[in-house]
């Protein structure tokens, strides 16, 4: 049996003796708590939020469940779920098969496989087969210890050079999923690519709020204490080790732990939850040097009850932008937008739903100043522009639609308090500072989005693997001594 999915904090008081403190519930967080409880380990799981999920949230309006991070991920999460959370989890994702591409420069469908992407770039855009095997062969032979100095940029330059709209093609679904740009080092998009050309696109069937219930169903098996609506003001330390958290809400005060696991944001880990005094200088220099990752936007529309609408694909990566560029993609009145289209396929037990998600990358700052009319304003005139553009691939949808909301970076950080309301942690070299942090101050790890592979569903799971698996190494290490 699933648990309801608004389940509120539990008011069983807590145990005395956790062996690991996990701070946030995003994918990262959960896996991590999933992994030491399955190690044998004591887990506390404390979230701010009153939902589980982090960034993989849902919520609902009128008739309608709107997901807010289910827009597609790799082929990857099937064996990642399998081993980490189990069958029923691994049994529901289903692959999206029409992915569709339409800017000025190029209008196509794929299944954003290796296969259709070798046949189109072939075909559609004129590249020999040797210069198309040569360039896969060359980014899914690249793993994290080669050179860092490589850039996207160069990277394409040599395969494609001059080739404006190659590049379009194979970096802008990547900067959707991970605000990449043509500056980041060649080897965070090649191995992201080569995961997502892997075999295409996957989503969740039921829809997030499924997802996230069979885990916390999963999670609560392997005893797991969870308590949602609780914030962790401080992680305490004593003679620079880890010793607990502090917490407000719900339970407030200091609970005792021998490991803390922060799934909330690397900067403000370092900066609010430990405080930089905790560090050494080499460490500060370094953490000074991680740059916040860009931030969201999204319209999300409901087709009222009874209507329906045509299949015009699944995933539509559009643009009017005549070419492309991160700037661009990012600009506060951009016009370069996806949309994902929710069939109700995607929650085949639930009544009939058709919703709509248009989702931009957007720069934090932009938003941050803005007075209350101004951002009212600037809000109304977005969901404007995703409207107008949606008509172009379902003309007169808007006279189906009876629920729109729209979400901005303020949004964002209102909800997951991540700096800068950022969707996917940091630049590259937020990766260093996240792997260092327990060699600075034993017994405090983070687990979650940073450094560009480690983000989105995939790579979040799978960093809670890994995360999961130092402390329970160090756990151990720790009793021995
Ligand atoms: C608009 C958008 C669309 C996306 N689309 C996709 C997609 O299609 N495919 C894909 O693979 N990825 C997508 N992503 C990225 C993906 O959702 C994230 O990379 C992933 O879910 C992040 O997981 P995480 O472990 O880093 O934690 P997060 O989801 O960032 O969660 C962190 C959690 O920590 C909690 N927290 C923070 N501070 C505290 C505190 N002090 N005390 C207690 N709790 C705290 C927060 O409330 C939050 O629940 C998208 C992201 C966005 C924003």
């Amino acid at each position: 049996m699933v648990p309801p999915h608004h389940r509120m904090t539990s008011s069983s008081s807590l145990k005395n003796n956790y062996d690991a403190i996990v701070i946030g519930s995003g994918l990262g967080g959960l896996t991590c708590a999933k992994r030491l409880a399955d190690a044998g380990h004591q887990v506390l799981l404390l979230e701010q939020h009153f939902q589980l999920g982090g960034l993989a949230t849902w919520f609902k309006r009128g008739n309608h469940i709107f997901d807010v991070s289910l827009h597609g991920f790799p082929y990857g999460m099937v064996k990642t779920c399998r081993k980490y959370w189990g069958r029923t989890i691994q049994n529901s994702i289903v692959q999206l098969k029409n992915i569709v591409f339409d800017n000025p420069q190029f209008s196509l469908t794929t299944t954003f496989s290796k296969d259709d992407f070798i046949r189109l770039l072939q075909e559609r855009f004129g590249v020999s087969e040797a210069v198309v095997r040569e360039f896969f062969t060359t980014i899914e032979g690249m793993n994290f210890y080669d050179d860092q100095r490589l850039r996207t940029r160069d990277l394409f330059a040599r395969f494609f050079p001059g080739r404006s709209d190659i590049h379009r093609l194979l970096l802008e679904p990547i900067s959707y999923a991970n605000g990449s740009t043509l500056d980041e080092p060649a080897i965070t998009y090649g191995i992201v690519f080569s995961n997502f050309m892997n075999r295409g696109v996957f989503t969740f069937e039921g829809g997030t709020d499924r997802l996230i219930a069979l885990m916390e169903h999963e999670l609560r098996q392997q005893g797991v204490d969870i308590r949602t609506s609780t914030r962790v003001k401080r992680i305490v330390l004593e003679k620079g080790q880890a010793k607990g958290v502090e917490v407000s809400g719900t339970h407030s005060g200091f609970i005792p732990a021998r490991a803390v696991i922060s799934n909330a944001g690397i900067v403000n880990t370092v900066d609010n939850l430990v405080g930089q005094a905790a560090f050494t200088p080499d460490f500060r220099d370094r953490f000074a040097g991680v740059r916040i990752n860009n931030s969201s936007c999204q319209v999300y529309f409901g087709i009222r009850k009874g209507e329906s609408i045509p299949d015009i694909g699944d995933l539509l990566f559009t643009s009017t932008e005549k070419e492309f560029t991160s700037e661009a993609l990012r600009d506060m009145r951009t016009k370069s937008r996806t949309f994902s289209i929710y069939y109700p396929k995607i929650r085949p037990q639930a009544p009939p739903d058709y919703t709509i998600v248009a989702s931009m990358n957007a720069n934090y700052d932009d938003w941050a100043g803005l007075d209350s009319q101004e951002y009212a304003e600037e809000k109304e005139q977005m969901v404007e522009r995703c409207l107008c553009d949606l008509e172009r691939y379902l003309p007169g949808v808007r006279s189906k639609i009876d629920v729109i909301e729209s979400a901005t970076p303020r949004t964002f950080k209102r909800y997951t308090l991540h700096r800068k309301g950022s969707s996917f942690g940091t630049k590259f070299e937020g990766l260093d500072i996240s792997r260092s942090l327990h060699k600075e101050a034993p017994g405090v790890f983070h687990v979650g989005s940073v450094g560009i592979i480690m983000s989105g569903w995939l790579g979040a799971i799978n960093y809670g693997v890994i995360v999961a698996n130092d402390v329970d190494g160090w756990l151990r290490e720790e009793s021995a001594v």
